[in-house]
């Protein structure tokens, strides 16, 4: 699960880095607004923690361009203000949830456990493009009903994709899906496992986009 953490603070954000890492989560920090939309729009995080008040952009500010770029993962406010005025208007403006500081470790971690399984509700749906199909309960993948064998990261990166599909994917978002941060990536490790994949698809399935990455078109 990739948390991307965007907070000004930097010992509050250690804090919770630390705390959230200790959990199993792999976080990004970020402490301005305008990083925090180049990451969201370049990994996709997961969840995003977003505080209001940074030192470029309001978080609120942060949140309704994230939204207009379509980003759809949940994201939890996390901010000093403790008034019912910023609260419906973090709402409003597309937030999943709202934490007000100070606040316990513990809770922060509750309701991301909450968020995360909402999300996990919400994908767990089965995925399926053309005659390929793609379960997420039990990690068959499918071509016309009969049954592929692939490795964990080839059903990982496959997962990736189609659950994008149509919207190019980076090299870096599908190595970032498919390795923890802070893990050894070896250069070309997205690249062979395209490779391997293709060879059990159907032709054309996933498209190179070249320079940048590749996509799978539903449509
Ligand atoms: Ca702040």
């Amino acid at each position: 699960m990739q948390v991307l953490l965007v907070e000004d603070n930097s010992l509050l954000a250690a804090g919770i880095s630390q705390a959230l890492r200790a959990a199993g989560f792999n976080v990004n920090h970020v402490s301005r607004g305008k990083d925090a939309l180049a990451a969201i729009k370049s990994s996709q995080p997961d969840i995003v923690i977003l505080d209001l008040g940074l030192p470029d952009m309001d978080g609120l500010e942060v949140l309704r361009r994230a939204r207009q770029e379509r980003y759809s993962n949940p994201v939890l406010i996390l901010t000093a203000r403790d008034t019912t005025h910023d609260k419906v208007s973090g709402l409003d403006g597309g937030a999943d949830d709202y934490l007000a500081k100070p606040f316990e470790i513990d809770e922060l971690l509750a309701r991301l456990r909450a968020l995360e399984r909402r999300l996990g509700s919400s994908k767990s749906k089965d995925l399926q493009i053309g005659g390929v199909s793609l379960d997420t309960t039990t990690l068959e993948v499918t071509v016309d009903g009969t049954p592929l064998l692939m490795s964990r990261r080839e059903y990982m990166l496959l997962k990736a994709l189609m659950e994008s599909a149509n919207k190019v994917q980076t090299r870096d978002m599908l190595d970032s899906k498919l390795y923890g941060w802070g893990e050894e990536i070896s250069s070309n490790a997205v690249e062979v496992h395209i490779h391997n994949l293709r060879k059990k698809l159907p032709d054309g399935f996933i498209r190179t986009v070249r320079g940048v990455g590749y996509v799978i078109k539903s449509v």
